[in-house]
């Protein structure tokens, strides 16, 4: 398509021709998919973008889709396209007029990952590759084991030995060979690097990362025109390797640069699990460095210690008037309940650590009354079951006898 220009390094700006590389040969920057305005404008239009398929493929044009005289069908199982929807119950609990979810829960697999797999391994095959592959906290294995399963693809995912048992399972059904790593994320990450060098797999989010990420902007295509083709006040996004914070901000930039929405300020706010915060530390340590920790916290699917999109998370959040914050275990476990039980959505840790820092936020004033504000809620409750099954058994337990019943309830007065 002729308004996708190549790869260009965000650091230094050198150009590269679309392939499976992710760092620049000069600088050793990250490369980013770069696309030529002018041309992406005339090619799309609200009305285009309605009659296009109820997934993130309305958004193709936006999308590194390689041209090719016989380009193999999209690896697609329906990921984006999910709910955007009002959150009256947790704003009036938290303090806010205008809360809405961006329901991400209802991928394929159950998280905001899909979007990133199902443009990452597009493109892999359309370059050639067989075989697909990850480094994961857990919900980027599941989502590459079922996209590659769908594609005819073989997959390797590699991920922490001490996942939820959920996520382990939610990998291996679909056939791959799960690779467990005693370590961390951060360990899983260096060996993949590793092997990426030696074998010829796609990554997704090693080799073809700058694919990947591209699909990360869809949540914000999607906010956008599901509020009417209009941008929110503000995004509260939880945080691993920054990346999708970086790029539903690069979203809203592109939606006015083609005429898509109107300009006006929007804030992107983010959120971690203090058991993992190097973003959130670096930005309330006002320092543009981000130091890398050891993680431990019950939010493992954001558990990056080294994040690779740090930097330019700080970046976006400084530059719109956003905050980060970071909460603590039992204030994750605290925002799943709260979440679910004003709004009947089950979240996994990740969306616990967004609510928290949300209502942390608030209550430190930094988020106004009525800005109108979209809390990005990336993983389902029913992989991280571990995080609450302590505290939630049965009200009651009795036998099937009335009286035992009625013993039960008058036992609450
Ligand atoms: C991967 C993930 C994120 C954040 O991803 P980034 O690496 O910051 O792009 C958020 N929520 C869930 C549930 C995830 O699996
Ligand atoms: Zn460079």
């Amino acid at each position: 398509m002729s308004h996708l220009q190549g790869l260009r390094c965000r650091e230094c700006g050198h150009g590269t021709d679309l392939a499976a590389v992710h760092v620049c040969e000069h600088c050793f920057g990250p490369l980013e998919v770069a696309y030529d305005y002018e041309a992406l404008a005339a090619a799309v239009s609200r009305e285009r973008i309605a009659a296009g398929p109820a997934s993130l493929w309305r958004y193709a044009p936006f999308l590194p889709v390689l041209a090719g005289p016989h380009p193999p069908a999209r690896v697609d199982l329906g990921a984006g396209f999910t709910p955007l929807v009002p959150a009256p119950r947790l704003g009036a609990a938290l303090g806010l007029d205008d809360l809405w979810l961006k329901n991400d829960t209802m991928n394929p697999s159950y998280s905001f990952k899909d979007r990133v797999v199902s443009v990452a391994l597009s493109v892999a095959r359309q370059l050639g590759f067989t075989t697909a592959a990850c480094a994961s906290t857990g919900n980027l294995a599941n989502s590459v084991a079922a996209h590659a399963a769908a594609a005819g693809m073989d997959a390797y995912v590699f991920v922490p030995a001490d996942l939820e048992e959920a996520k382990i399972v939610a990998s291996g059904v679909y056939g791959p060979k799960v690779v467990a790593i005693k370590g961390t994320y951060d360990d899983v990450n260096r060996l993949c690097a590793e092997v990426a060098g030696e074998y010829g797999w796609a990554f997704v989010n090693v080799n073809v990362r700058p694919y990947y990420a591209e699909g990360s902007k869809t949540i914000g295509f999607e906010i956008a025109e599901q509020l009417g083709w209009r941008l929110p006040d503000h995004v509260v996004a939880p945080m691993a390797s920054g990346a999708m914070l970086v790029k539903i901000d690069k979203a809203f930039s592109e939606l006015v640069q083609t005429g898509l929405v109107a300009q006006q300020p929007w804030r992107i706010s983010g959120a971690q699990a203090s058991g993992c915060a190097p973003i959130a530390a670096a930005f309330k340590d006002g320092s543009g460095d981000v130091r890398p920790v050891r993680p431990d916290t019950v939010a493992k699917s954001l558990a990056i210690g080294n994040p690779a999109d740090g930097y330019y998370a700080l970046d976006a959040v400084r530059r719109t008037g956003g905050w980060m914050e970071d909460v603590a275990d039992h204030e994750i476990l605290a925002g799943m309940r709260l979440l679910a039980s004003t709004e009947g959505v089950f979240a996994e840790t990740a969306g616990g650590v967004t609510v928290a820092c949300l209502q942390r936020a608030v209550q430190a004033g930094l988020v106004e009354r009525g800005e109108r504000t979209v809390a990005v809620i990336s993983g389902n409750g029913l992989k991280t079951v571990e995080a609450l099954a302590g505290e939630l058994g049965p009200t009651y337990t009795i036998t099937g006898r009335l009286d035992e019943f009625e013993q039960a309830l008058a036992s609450e007065e």
